[in-house]
């Protein structure tokens, strides 16, 4: 938007310059060749200068005598003048030899010099013009500027991303939708002659970093067939109807190069609702309609499919998901514990690794992590690996990375004083002990109070044993005592509270209020839905749909629950007291310790019996 603000004001000014300059040119080269141009005179002159014999040469039309003088120094002028009805004119001029009678002296002139004052500096100046924009443009990086309307939409083929399905791990249904649209383009013959039609447009929906884009890299890579890529903000323009263009553009582009793939990536930055109210976005609604109206008017048969990845798939307008149009969904969730370690080995291949790397055990820390986060932590550890001078990859350096990428890194020197570190450590302490003497909870797989760059003080980290489909009440109340188990040890032994659990009452809040709201898991509520889930895929908000008096006794409920949960943290923390100080100083210690060495004081007999 700025850059064609910018573009239209160096046009303006450009524009004024070359008109200042040609007239400059004008007013103070051209006399030099404006020797030629023709004065007008009257006739007793003409009369004159024939009787002196300074006429060179005559052109006589029906009301005009045209007419050229030489002077002594060898100068000439073309004058001009009225035709007077003179019968012996042409008898007087044949008197004197030396006078030529022309077609046209001064019209040639007249030409040339319009060609060098006006058209000369006009086509100078535009190709001056034109290498500006070039130079501009390549140091923006972008296409041509003066391009307006025309879609940049980069066309790939076979091969030139660089990607394919192996690139792609877990997905397996995305892919298997995506084989087969490659399949059709291969031979479109075996799906005409059973008379399928195959979708012409497909849609890629799911969370950030989950390989949306990844995957239609993969499919231009397989597909032995052009690959148009353009992503949705390309199409906004500031002029209403450039985005529109551009949309017709790039669909007689494909036309022409049929069969092919179009890619259009975050297709809801164009294919937003479109709303009812006037204050609309008309440029972003023309560019859609476009988009729609290109859609139905290509002919199936002919081997155009058009993909899109979104991941707000409930904000498209309702047009662009019917059948004909974007009708197949393809999803990308988040990847399963098989899926994340696929791809964290796909990943591992680009780095040197030892060998006997456990790629199960960082799949099982990174539950909720998306391809994208887990590719980083691939990065990271190489990272760590090269800071740390060597030159394989270990698991130790992995699993830092995840806690980096969870949790930021470590913050070495920070100066945290004594009496702080106890109290963060029986906080984690009393998470953990919280933690491990309930069945419905993970097992603890590492507890440490070193501080972090995202703020984070210390740390219990909790790993399934397996993947994890469904979550019990059970498990729901056992997740949000451990929660309150930090604050819970801080009040039993120092008997206060601190800003610490903040992150924990967060967390604690937001499942209680889902139990209640959209799990059907409180008791004075049934299975109704008091929330609504708005956009799924980005950070899950939801949205009230209740009465305001439903909506008090839900924080009634929430209270209530997490009030429950927290008295159960306590009551498990009184029990454990003993092994809540011995564990809390070992923390202190050791600053980091393993669920091994948390499980394994937990469950040894107490040495000193009184
Ligand atoms: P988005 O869904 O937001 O478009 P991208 O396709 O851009 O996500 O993914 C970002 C990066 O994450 C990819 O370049 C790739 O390195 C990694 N990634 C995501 N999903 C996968 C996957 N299933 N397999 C391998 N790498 C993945
Ligand atoms: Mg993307
Ligand atoms: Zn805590």
């Amino acid at each position: 938007m700025k850059n064609e603000k910018n573009f239209v004001k160096q046009i303006i000014i450009f524009t004024i310059i070359s008109l200042v300059s040609i007239l400059v040119l004008n007013a103070v080269i051209m006399p030099q060749f404006g020797k030629r141009s023709v004065k007008d005179t009257n006739y007793s002159f003409f009369l004159n200068q024939l009787d002196e014999g300074n006429i060179t040469q005559v052109k006589i039309e029906d009301s005009e005598i045209r007419f050229e003088v030489e002077n002594e120094d060898g100068k000439t002028q073309i004058y001009s003048t009225g035709r007077m009805d003179d019968p012996d004119l042409v008898t007087r001029l044949h008197k004197d030899k030396d006078i030529i009678f022309t077609e046209s002296f001064e019209e040639s002139n007249l030409l040339l010099e319009f060609l060098v004052s006006w058209v000369l500096p006009i086509i100078f100046f535009i190709i001056l013009w034109n290498v500006l924009i070039k130079s501009m443009s390549k140091r923006m990086g972008g296409g041509n500027a003066m391009q307006f309307g025309k879609s940049n939409a980069k066309i790939y083929v076979k091969a030139q991303t660089g990607k394919t399905f192996a690139d792609v791990a877990g997905q397996d249904e995305a892919k298997e939708a995506l084989v087969e649209i490659v399949d059709f383009l291969h031979n479109p013959g075996k799906y005409a002659e059973i008379g399928a039609n195959l979708p012409k447009g497909a849609l890629l929906v799911g969370p950030p970093g989950t390989g949306k884009t990844l995957l239609a890299q993969a499919v231009a890579g397989e597909a032995e067939v052009p690959f148009f890529s353009i992503s949705g903000s390309e199409f906004v323009e500031m002029f209403v109807g450039m985005g529109a263009a551009k949309v017709r553009d790039l669909f007689k582009q494909a036309n022409e190069k049929a069969p092919c793939i179009v890619f259009i990536d975050e297709v809801d930055t164009i294919g937003k609702k479109r709303d009812g109210n006037f204050s609309g976005n008309d440029e972003r609604e023309q560019t859609l309609n476009q988009l729609l109206t290109e859609m139905d008017g290509f002919d199936g048969q002919k081997g155009v499919v058009i993909l899109a990845a979104t991941n707000r798939p409930e904000s498209l307008d309702p047009a662009l998901l019917r059948p004909g149009r974007f009708d197949r969904r393809i999803p990308a969730e988040l990847p399963d514990l098989a899926g994340r370690e696929a791809i964290l080995k796909v990943h591992a291949k680009k780095i040197k690794t030892e060998e006997n790397i456990d790629f199960n055990a960082i799949a099982r820390a990174t539950a909720g992590a998306s391809g994208a986060e887990l590719a980083n932590i691939i990065n990271e550890a190489a990272l760590r690996a090269v800071r740390n001078g060597r030159k394989l990859v270990n698991q130790s350096d992995l699993e830092e990375s995840v806690e980096v990428i969870i949790a930021g890194y470590q913050r070495k020197n920070a100066v945290i004083s004594q009496k702080e570190k106890e109290i963060i450590a029986y906080h984690e302490i009393g998470h953990a002990l919280v933690a491990a003497k309930q069945k419905d909870s993970a097992p603890v797989h590492k507890i440490t109070i070193i501080p972090r760059t995202s703020g984070a003080l210390g740390y219990t980290m909790q790993v399934d044993e397996g993947e994890k489909f469904l979550m019990t009440k059970e498990e729901a109340l056992a997740r949000i005592a451990t929660l309150t188990g930090g604050r819970s040890a801080e009040e039993l032994i120092f008997n206060t509270c601190t800003s610490g659990a903040s992150n924990d009452i967060e967390q604690a809040t937001k499942i209680a209020r889902a139990m209640v709201t959209r799990y059907g898991m409180s008791s004075s509520f049934d299975m109704i839905a008091l929330e609504t889930v708005t956009n799924q895929y980005l950070g899950g908000d939801t949205s009230l749909a209740c009465s305001p008096e439903t909506a008090h006794k839900i924080d009634d409920e929430i209270n209530s629950l997490v009030k429950k949960s927290h008295e159960k943290a306590v009551s498990i923390l009184t029990e454990n007291i003993s092994k809540l100080h011995e564990l809390a100083h070992f923390l202190l210690e050791k600053e980091t310790i393993t669920g091994e060495e948390f499980m394994d004081i937990l469950n040894k007999e107490p040495a000193i019996s009184m």
